[in-house]
């Protein structure tokens, strides 16, 4: 399967932005007519704009969660439940974040366990690992992804609900991109390892790249052949997201 046969998937991740003025604006310039039909769009809100953002898009573009716990409800003070989100028609969620595992210390231990309680609940999963500097300075790169994918992987049954995202942490807000060439060399070991539990899996399974990704560098990291889409923060909050979503036309 070539990497256009996977659908090109691109998710805006909007972080802790915006408010509905600014909010208004990104639907405004996300018209479907703007974007390609060979892309699965999906923008990712702040928990509080879920709803809102929900009921203004049109249904082809996804809405996602930027965390959510394991567990349907109870004592769990500022946690969202998947069912939650099914509820107010949130049907995908972004679970490991690079900011979730640094700033909120979220061990792959627990982000195998949201990943593998979002898919029970019936959510889709952007699963998102990534290495950061001084691991790759070390060499690490190709071990800590595996190890983080593996968490994931544990607590995954069906694969076709899930995209991974590689997201090298020193590429994350930093303005400074993988080279398409180190992006790909990643991908390729990610799509190896997930190959190994079924070709059909490693074939079909969508790997994106997120890390300072921008109108001006997408179409060159699109034409990688591992490289199936993106997860974008900064540039999803512009028109460039638009831009970016069209990256392989
Ligand atoms: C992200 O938050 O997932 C991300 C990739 O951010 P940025 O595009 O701003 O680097």
């Amino acid at each position: 399967m070539s990497a256009r046969e996977r659908k090109f998937f691109v998710g805006g991740n909007w972080k802790m932005n915006g408010d509905t003025a600014s909010i208004n604006g990104i639907i405004e310039f996300m018209k479907p007519e703007n974007l390609s039909d060979d892309s699965e769009v999906v923008v990712s809100p702040p928990t509080c704009y879920l709803q809102y953002v929900r009921q203004k898009l049109p249904v082809s573009i996804g809405v996602a969660a930027q965390n959510c716990y394991k567990a349907e409800k109870g004592a769990f003070t500022g946690e969202v439940s998947p069912l939650m989100l099914k509820d107010i028609g949130v049907n995908w969620v972004i679970l490991g974040h690079s900011e979730r595992r640094n700033i909120f210390g979220e061990s792959d231990e627990l982000v195998g366990e949201k990943v593998g309680f979002a898919l029970s609940k019936g959510m889709r999963v952007i699963a998102c690992i990534g290495e950061l500097l001084s691991e790759r300075e070390a060499g690490k790169t190709e071990a800590v992804v595996a190890r983080q994918l593996k968490a994931i992987a544990d607590n995954v049954s069906n694969w076709s609900d899930v995209v991974v995202a590689y997201e090298p942490v020193w590429a994350i807000g930093t303005g400074k991109t993988a080279t398409p060439e180190q992006a790909q060399e990643v991908h390729a070991s990610l799509r190896k390892t997930l190959s190994s539990i079924s070709s059909q899996i490693g074939a079909q399974t969508r790997i994106i790249y997120g890390g300072s990704v921008n109108a001006g560098n997408c179409r060159s990291l699109a034409a990688m052949s591992d490289i199936d889409g993106f997860l974008v923060g900064g540039a999803s909050l512009k028109p460039d997201f638009v831009t970016i979503v069209n990256a392989q036309d």
